[in-house]
């Protein structure tokens, strides 16, 4: 929209847009923060008629055309919303506590911190039993995220654990990866599916699938199948809608989206667009995924439908054109269907990292990147293994120097 003769005002509650995409590579030390997030004001300063407030929407008034911050009230005469989604625990929100999912750079450093938090704490547990359970990661959901998050794990537990820690054995490591549906990375044509469990399998994850989380706690993860006991869990299961969508007072599917119109219009309010993962958009009967493409077509597309507008032409319609899925899994192993094209392993890993890299939104983060993503190939070292927080270990388990127990 930056060359219409309009005024725009991008309200976001962060500062930085952010690469979500390599977001499971910060949360596991491969990246840092700041090679996939940017300032939204700097991605925006050659646009002369647009404005960036550091501001969140509580809620949209349709009726009196503004949008409600903390303190003040914005108006418009178009809106478009694009919020995003954020984590669904199936009405059990007490578990988030227990297992963060990954959404914002706070998830990632808050998994980061406590899966190298975890291997410290196995460094120096002297109980063989309590130093399985540490050793123990859990993944619940096994879609493109909890895949992701599942191979990069054990990089950590099994390669890093080996070279930098004397006590751990690795090969007593395990990464369980959780998923309700029969079958991984579930959108997926089962042929590519296969090939995903054999590699996520070769790197040595516990794949299980058809089997119901029933419950999280601070001691692991009880399921259908029984309990597994684990000191890491993540939750890569559910995706909500962002809830301001809730303030429209308009139909919403069971996620919450919006249910829209043919050009992304709100029922009733044309003048509100919402795009992105907020919106519930269907072609041929079937839900347009939530994935990075299809947001950044419906954003071109809320920008052609307010040009016809001004113009006074009819609207266009909006057509979603599937460009294809990629699911990366480790280290040379991945997945990729992109039209009849279905492959695997090394070529697909190549095409993932060059598509992801492709998309970064500025040169700079590419190249930090992509050396970042090197350096671990070939060294099998996670550059950003820092725990940021103080370190509060447990009371020590082992015996004291006079040999008293603790
Ligand atoms: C871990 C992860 C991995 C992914 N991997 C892939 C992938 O490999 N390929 C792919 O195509 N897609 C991937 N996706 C999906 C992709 O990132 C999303 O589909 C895409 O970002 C959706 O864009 P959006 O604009 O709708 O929402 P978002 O990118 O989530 O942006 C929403 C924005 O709204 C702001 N916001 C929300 N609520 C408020 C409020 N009340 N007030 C102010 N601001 C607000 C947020 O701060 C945020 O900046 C992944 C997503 C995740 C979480």
């Amino acid at each position: 929209m930056g060359r219409l003769p309009v005024e725009v005002v991008v309200l976001d509650r962060r500062n930085h847009h952010l690469f979500q995409p390599l977001l499971y590579q910060v949360a596991t030390a491969g990246l840092n923060p700041s090679d996939i997030a940017y300032p939204i004001r700097s991605t925006l300063r050659s646009h002369a008629n647009t404005g960036v407030r550091l501001a969140e929407v509580q809620r949209v008034d349709p009726q009196r055309r503004v949008v409600v911050l903390a303190r003040e009230e914005v108006s418009y005469d178009h809106l478009v919303l694009a919020c995003g989604a954020t984590h669904s625990y199936f009405g059990h929100d007490e578990w988030s506590i227990h297992a963060p999912g990954l959404k914002t750079i706070e998830d990632a450093l808050e998994i980061r911190r406590r899966l190298l938090a975890t291997l410290e704490e196995a460094e120096q547990e002297l109980d063989a039993d309590r130093r399985r359970v540490l050793l123990t990661f859990v993944i619940v959901g096994a879609g493109a995220t909890g895949v992701e998050m599942a191979g990069a794990i054990t990089e950590i537990a099994f390669q890093a654990a080996a070279r930098d820690f004397r006590r751990i054995d690795p090969t007593t490591a395990r990464v369980v990866l959780v998923e309700a549906a029969d079958r991984v990375l579930s959108t997926y044509p089962p042929r590519l599916t296969a090939k995903a469990e054999d590699q996520l399998r070769n790197l040595g994850v516990d794949v299980r699938t058809s089997v119901l989380v029933t419950g999280v706690d601070g001691g692991g993860v009880d399921t259908d199948h029984g309990r597994i006991e684990a000191a890491t869990v993540v939750w890569a299961a559910g995706v909500a809608a962002a809830p301001l969508a809730r303030s429209l007072g308009v139909e919403l599917d069971r996620a919450g989206r919006v249910m829209v119109e043919p050009d992304l219009s709100v029922p009733g309010h044309p003048e509100i667009l919402v795009i992105g993962d907020l919106a519930h958009v269907e072609k041929n009967g079937r839900l347009v995924p939530g994935v990075a493409p299809a947001a950044l077509q419906a954003g071109r597309h809320a920008a052609a439908v307010i040009r016809a507008d001004l113009d006074g032409r009819r609207r266009p319609r909006f057509r979603y054109r599937d460009k294809g899925s990629l699911a990366t899994i480790g280290r040379s192993a991945a997945v990729a269907h992109i039209g009849p094209l279905q492959i695997s392993g090394l070529p697909a890993w190549v095409l993932w990292w060059l598509v992801h890299i492709a998309y970064l939104v500025d040169f700079r983060s590419r190249l930090l990147v992509l050396f970042g993503w090197a350096w671990q190939y070939l060294t099998f070292q996670r550059g950003a293994r820092l725990i940021t927080q103080p370190w509060q270990p447990d009371p020590p388990a082992w015996p004291q120097e006079d040999g008293s127990d603790p």
